[in-house]
């Protein structure tokens, strides 16, 4: 039997100091930490940048299928992940937890595993937060902290007609990757002896549920002195993003089909599914990659990234906002893109 230590035993600040007990404070802008009644953070004449993301059980994750401490980093990852999109460096995380009785101290240790992991590989320190408890399942709040020289932080509304439109790492993936896991849900429900086929689908499953945030990304911008003209992390699949920058740079774009990354596990796994893996990119979500623009004469630096992918090109605004298919037709990019090709 699993061990089970009912998280009332411990008392509220009994949890918080187990809890928090073995994160070590790595950045020296962490002046007050976890234990007063606020932190104090001191970014020495750097501006900061603050985002918060709220993770609801059976709205943004589901437990069944996934692990305590994959969900710890990836509540972590997520946030991190605007602070870099905005061409921050992320410092500081405060962590809000509310869990029914449900949950034990070894659930909640695994957690913290998982948070304890992010916190490390991305230099962050877990400065605070709040404890609760809930009626019912798992809530996460995670408010994220960063730093950026001033005036170098890098919005959605700069991209001008001419410029290129970038890509980091691959899309699609973590739709298919949630597909996959949401028919071996189904497939379990409905026949629980039935083990999970998730065999030759590591890439798509692990995208979905250990994404990572892209700080290597701003890293070499950053060391190439790249100065993206806009930037967003896409969340929602790439069409929605493009829109959003779009919109917010009041500028048109075009967008190749053809030039769009997609990894090969992806595409295998797409057929499997009969989906498009186009359309998994356009609108499947979840991925964590940058969307950014630069200007052309930054075209030669980028090209020794093999993690960077240019997918078209910024236009005046009056002339739309279109996807070119590898078949040579022009759609206009919708926020659910891949109807277009239905
Ligand atoms: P308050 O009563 O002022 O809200 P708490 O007793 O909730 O204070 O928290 C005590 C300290 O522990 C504070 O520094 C708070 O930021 C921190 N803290 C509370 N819950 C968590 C948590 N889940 N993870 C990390 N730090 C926490
Ligand atoms: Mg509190």
């Amino acid at each position: 039997m699993e061990e089970r230590t009912e998280i009332s035993s411990l008392g509220e600040f009994g949890l918080i100091d187990h809890l928090t007990k073995n994160f070590e404070i790595q950045n020296a802008s962490s002046i007050v930490s976890i234990g007063d009644d606020a932190a104090v953070i001191d970014h020495f004449g750097k501006q900061t940048i603050v985002t918060n993301d709220l993770l609801i059980e059976g709205v943004h994750f589901d437990l069944m299928y996934t692990p305590l401490k994959h969900l710890g980093y990836k509540s972590v990852v997520v946030n991190l992940s605007d602070v870099y999109a905005m061409g921050g460096t992320p410092t500081q995380i405060t962590l809000g937890l509310a869990f029914s009785n449900r949950f034990s101290l070894e659930a909640l240790d695994e957690f913290y595993e998982g948070v304890h992991a992010a916190c490390d590989f991305y230099g962050v320190d877990l400065i605070g937060g709040d404890t609760s408890t809930s009626q019912k399942g798992f809530i996460i709040s995670v408010t994220a902290i960063g730093e950026v020289a001033p005036d170098k932080y890098v919005r959605r509304s700069g991209a001008k007609k001419g410029d290129l439109l970038c890509v980091s790492g691959d899309l699609g993936a973590a739709y298919l990757g949630l597909t996959l896991l949401e028919r071996e849900k189904k497939i379990f429900l409905e026949n629980p002896q039935i083990q999970p086929d998730l065999e030759g689908e590591k890439y798509v499953v692990g995208r979905i549920l250990k994404p990572e945030a892209r700080k290597d990304v701003i890293g070499f911008l950053t060391d190439n002195a790249i100065t993206p003209t806009s930037m967003i992390d896409i969340s929602d699949g790439l069409s929605s993003e493009i829109l959003h920058i779009c919109s917010q740079s009041k500028v048109g774009c075009v967008l190749y089909e053809e030039k769009i990354p997609i990894a090969e596990e992806t595409r295998l796994a797409a057929y499997k599914f009969q989906i498009d893996p186009t359309a998994c990119a356009l609108s499947g979500g979840e991925d964590y990659e940058l969307l950014f623009t630069i200007r052309q004469e930054d075209y030669d630096k980028i090209t020794t990234n093999e993690d960077i992918s240019v997918v078209g090109y910024i236009t005046d605004e009056e002339e739309g906002r279109h996807i070119i298919t590898k078949g040579g037709n022009r759609y206009p990019i919708t926020a659910q893109g891949w109807n277009a090709f239905q």
